[in-house]
């Protein structure tokens, strides 16, 4: 089974490829902006399911659940802080149904949107919870693993790390965004996420979001200086994102998302997947470029 299996698969030599973007997906097919997309898990789920589809067809062996903005806090933007055990459970099950036992589902768990003490409002305690929440009904819906990622401050990585530890015997793959400067928006140096990140455990680090696959590549170079046998994870950006009418545009095409997967690959990368921009046809072209490796 699918479940055991993940943990296997790190202890071997192969490359697990992810899946690419959900939100720049569903937002091709109808989900307008300011909308959370994890609406679409209960209101549109068939939409979810064809994305999730899309991505395994392409060549993905491990996709990601539609619950980045799925603890309470950070849908109470969106007046769903209610529904958050529902969303994500409908998630998991969704990803696992398009999965089935060939391919692995990562349970996606993205930040809060609020700011911990003591430079923002959010207490430890209610950062652990809303995560706990989250983690414990994606496990209930059939995850194999969680992805937290796009965090940039290391405390709030370790509520979210602790909720998947303390709940669930499921692997955590953990990844910050290094888009200022090589550093995330609270100022964590990659030197400092991996030293950090092997102390608490994680099973994969590394970096995800950001300026596209050349800033992924400086991060894990220096996290690799750090840590040499850790294990790594990548989800870059189709390049470095720009304003088009209001619209967030990425600009990389599917040939340079192929040259990243090698060059993430010939660094050692175990994991190694796309994020914001990316679609099928990135995947798809990771894909063949691996395989021909
Ligand atoms: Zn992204």
């Amino acid at each position: 089974m699918a479940r055991t299996h993940f943990r296997e698969s790190l202890s071997n030599r192969t490359v697990i490829l992810g899946d690419g973007a959900m939100g720049t997906m569903l937002q091709s097919v109808g989900l307008v902006q300011g909308q959370a997309p994890e609406e679409w898990n209960v209101e549109q789920p068939e939409k979810v399911l064809a994305v999730h589809r899309a991505y395994i067809e392409a060549g993905s062996n491990a996709i990601q659940t539609n619950s980045f903005g799925g603890n309470r806090l950070r849908l109470a933007l969106h007046g769903w802080e209610q529904r958050s055990a529902e969303v994500n459970r409908h998630a998991a099950e969704i990803a696992r149904k398009a999965a089935g036992e060939a391919v692995f589902v990562g349970g996606s768990v993205g930040p809060t949107g609020s700011v911990l003490e003591p430079y923002g409002d959010l207490s430890f305690d209610e950062a652990k919870d809303a995560f706990v929440e989250q983690v414990l009904a994606l496990a209930e819906g059939g995850v194999d693993y969680f992805i937290i990622e796009t965090m940039s401050d290391l405390e709030e990585l370790r509520a979210a790390l602790e909720a998947v530890r303390e709940n669930t015997d499921l692997p955590a793959m953990c990844t910050m965004t290094f888009d200022t400067h090589l550093h995330t928006m609270m100022g964590i140096s990659p030197e400092q996420a991996v030293s950090r990140l092997t102390e608490l455990g994680a099973d994969l680090i590394g970096a995800n979001c950001g300026n596209g696959p050349e800033e992924i590549e400086a991060v894990i170079q220096k996290m690799r200086s750090i840590q040499p046998d850790a294990l790594f994870a990548t989800q870059a950006n189709a390049g470095i994102p720009h304003l088009e009418g209001g619209r967030t545009v990425y600009g990389a095409s599917p040939q340079r998302m192929a040259e990243y997967a090698l060059r993430m690959k010939a660094l050692g990368v175990k994991y190694i997947g796309a994020c914001c921009g990316n679609t099928p046809a990135h995947v798809r072209a990771m894909a063949e470029a691996l395989q021909s490796d």
